[in-house]
């Protein structure tokens, strides 16, 4: 029997643990100048001249981009309704309203029409989320933006390394959020980032970051807002510089899996794949929406008969309005159709950086086999 196959795993080298050990041992083991180069190399690595800052993870970043871009109560924020429940969850502790809308099947990314007819007079700003490691239709999210005077936030969480026609996701734009965290495609253990192109709005996240707190030259300091605390430790930041050193290394053989995915399963026989992006998409995830059949009726079923033959499946996401946090705040069952059918149907297929290109034969092999579709 062959090894079992998770959907996803970290790829932490020997050096990296070596370097971790280092820091524990240094004497100084929480924000220190491990994250400052941490800092440093991301926001080179990502260009385009932008401030960049390290966070405890890509919720409390998110949380204060969404502060920084001056979401207060009674506003509105618009939120695709497939993504992770962070995304929306942060706009509601802000007491601001997420305003939900449907993704394309393919794409996964917020449907731009939709975005455009939601927009009214208390919209603050606007979330594209670059599910999957494909980057939304950014021409549209800024156009809509500057036409309404908006906020962009870009949930980023899953587009470490990504780019949108050419350009790297965080070398340009507004307020732009990555995460870190242990699943995702460059990892901190938990972590994330916020990439921003203001001085003024960088210092005000600092405050935010870590208890409101201004620091003096005389080693005095004040605090002038009641912030939380947020602030990433050397340990983390010794983690993600050995993993920023393979990004590129390891989003390629993402992509080569992927290739190999839709190379097997591009006949859409077995279930809708992913769209196929351009060489710009870092393939954080492949997920395909099964063709469930009468031998096969449902996720469950598959996920069982998948697990039983050594391979995990994962489910990314619900849709936000069948959970019931949303339920109760008046969105209902059949308002987002495509976000929906895909938080009742989709699985995601194992892709990380370790895989062998045969383990993907594997995947097919098993999924025609539970779907009894040979
Ligand atoms: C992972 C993720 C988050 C949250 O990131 P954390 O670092 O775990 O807080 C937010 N949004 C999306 C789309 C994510 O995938």
């Amino acid at each position: 029997m062959a090894d079992y196959l998770p959907f996803t795993r970290p790829s932490i080298d020997e050096e990296t643990i070596e370097s971790v050990a280092e820091v524990l041992r240094s004497g100084w083991i929480t924000t220190g100048p491990k994250v400052a180069e941490f800092e440093k190399r991301l926001a080179d690595y990502l260009g385009g001249g932008r401030f960049l800052r390290s966070f405890l993870h890509a919720t409390g970043a998110l949380e204060e981009a969404l502060v920084i871009a001056g979401v207060k109560p009674g506003d509105e924020v618009i939120v695709p309704a497939m993504t992770f429940a962070a995304s929306a969850n942060v706009v509601l502790r802000l007491g601001a309203k997420p305003v939900l809308v449907d993704v394309d099947l393919k794409t996964r990314a917020l449907n731009m029409d939709q975005a455009a007819a939601a927009v009214t007079g208390k919209t603050r700003a606007i979330m594209p989320v670059h599910l999957n490691g494909l980057a939304a239709d950014l021409d549209a999210v800024y156009a809509l933006a500057k036409k309404h005077g908006l906020r962009v936030v870009e949930d980023a969480a899953q587009a470490i390394g990504t780019s949108y026609k050419g350009r790297k996701i965080g070398s340009f734009g507004d307020l732009v959020v990555f995460s870190f965290h242990a699943n995702k495609n460059l990892t901190t253990i938990e972590g994330g980032a916020v990439s921003l192109a203001d001085a003024e709005e960088t210092r005000q996240l600092e405050t935010l970051r870590f208890h409101g707190i201004t620091k003096h030259s005389d080693g005095t300091m004040d605090v002038t807002r009641p912030a939380s605390k947020h602030n990433m430790t050397d340990v983390a930041a010794a983690v993600g510089l050995g993993q920023l050193k393979h990004l590129d290394e390891f989003n390629k053989k993402r992509r080569d899996l992927a290739y190999r995915y839709l190379d097997l399963l591009g006949d859409e026989k077995l279930g809708v794949v992913p769209a196929r992006g351009d060489q710009g998409h870092s393939w954080h995830m492949f997920t395909l929406l099964p063709r469930y059949n009468r031998a096969c009726p449902d996720r469950k079923t598959l996920r069982e008969r998948m697990h039983a033959r050594g391979i995990g499946l994962g489910i990314h996401y619900q849709a936000l309005n069948q959970f019931s946090l949303y339920r109760n705040m008046g969105y209902r069952e059949g308002q987002f159709p495509n976000a929906e059918r895909i938080g009742l149907e989709t699985v995601t297929l194992p892709l990380f950086p370790a895989m062998a290109l045969a383990d993907v034969e594997r995947v097919r092999a098993a999924l025609a086999a539970c779907l009894e579709m040979g």
